[in-house]
């Protein structure tokens, strides 16, 4: 299995006593799956999600990514948060570019980078814009740009469809189901949003709040989106 999360529990400590976000969890995502965790407010899907991001340390049990245990964050692995976390003095390409600067690609393949993912996301007429001049859809289609720039194994996303209204979520829905489609992503995605879930994933884990644990597992039977539709290739890279 492609990502395995075993006998996850974390605690934390409080005034009181131990806060357990979550409590035992256990599942499997296989390479290509989109899967969603759904669960109320404070039922611990960011606390799961961190864990796997490897931004934090479970009190007991894991997460192993193709057999090799998390210990901290990874290129293996991209994330986009709800509030886009873009730099808003950075133009989008900059913003894009950035992560990969920080992973240490070299200028002339950043560049090429850069220039694919926007393409991918539909930006590429707004490269020199500033994330200001940009609706909440496409900020985070920035955000997912830069996710994807680094060509991680697995794109993690927590709740990034959140701050948008309706009509923006529909089409980020559709943008979604499309992007998995064309680039065979695993994708690992949270949301209180059951309905989104149902529309975006080939599986749901549902995440109960006391004690924290995985209460269900839905396997959702997809339409028929036959692949390729939109004629967009993976990029060469994914095949490495
Ligand atoms: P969700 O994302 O589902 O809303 P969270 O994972 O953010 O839930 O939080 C789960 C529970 O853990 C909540 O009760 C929250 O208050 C608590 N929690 C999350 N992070 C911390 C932290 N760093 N310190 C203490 N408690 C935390
Ligand atoms: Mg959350």
């Amino acid at each position: 299995m492609f990502l395995q999360v075993r006998q996850l529990s974390k605690h934390f400590p409080t005034r009181r006593g131990v806060l357990v976000a979550l409590e035992d969890i256990n599942f499997t995502v296989a390479q290509g799956e989109f899967v969603c965790a759904v669960g109320a407010s404070g039922s611990g899907k960011s606390t799961l999600l961190r864990q796997i991001a490897g931004l934090d340390q479970p009190t007991q049990g894991g997460v192993w990514i193709d057999g090799q245990r998390v210990t901290g964050p990874g290129a293996d692995r991209g994330m986009v948060f709800q509030h886009y976390t873009l730099y808003p003095w950075m133009t989008v390409q900059a913003n894009v570019e950035f992560g990969l600067k920080l992973h240490g690609i070299p200028r002339r393949c950043r560049r090429e980078q850069v220039r694919y993912y926007l393409e991918v996301v539909g930006l590429t007429p707004f490269s020199e814009a500033l994330p200001r001049q940009l609706s909440g859809g496409m900020k985070q289609r920035v955000a997912i740009a830069r996710a994807l720039a680094a060509e991680p194994r697995i794109l993690l996303l927590d709740e990034p469809f959140g701050a948008l209204d309706l009509h923006t979520r529909e089409t980020m829905h559709e943008f979604m189901v499309n992007l998995w489609q064309r680039t065979q992503l695993t994708v690992f995605m949270i949301t209180h949003d059951v309905e989104e879930a149902v529309f975006l994933a080939n599986r749901i884990l549902a995440l109960s709040a006391h004690p924290g644990r995985i209460c269900q597992e839905i396997r959702v039977e997809l339409p028929d989106r036959s692949l390729g539709v939109m004629g967009i290739k993976r990029h060469p890279r994914f095949h490495d």
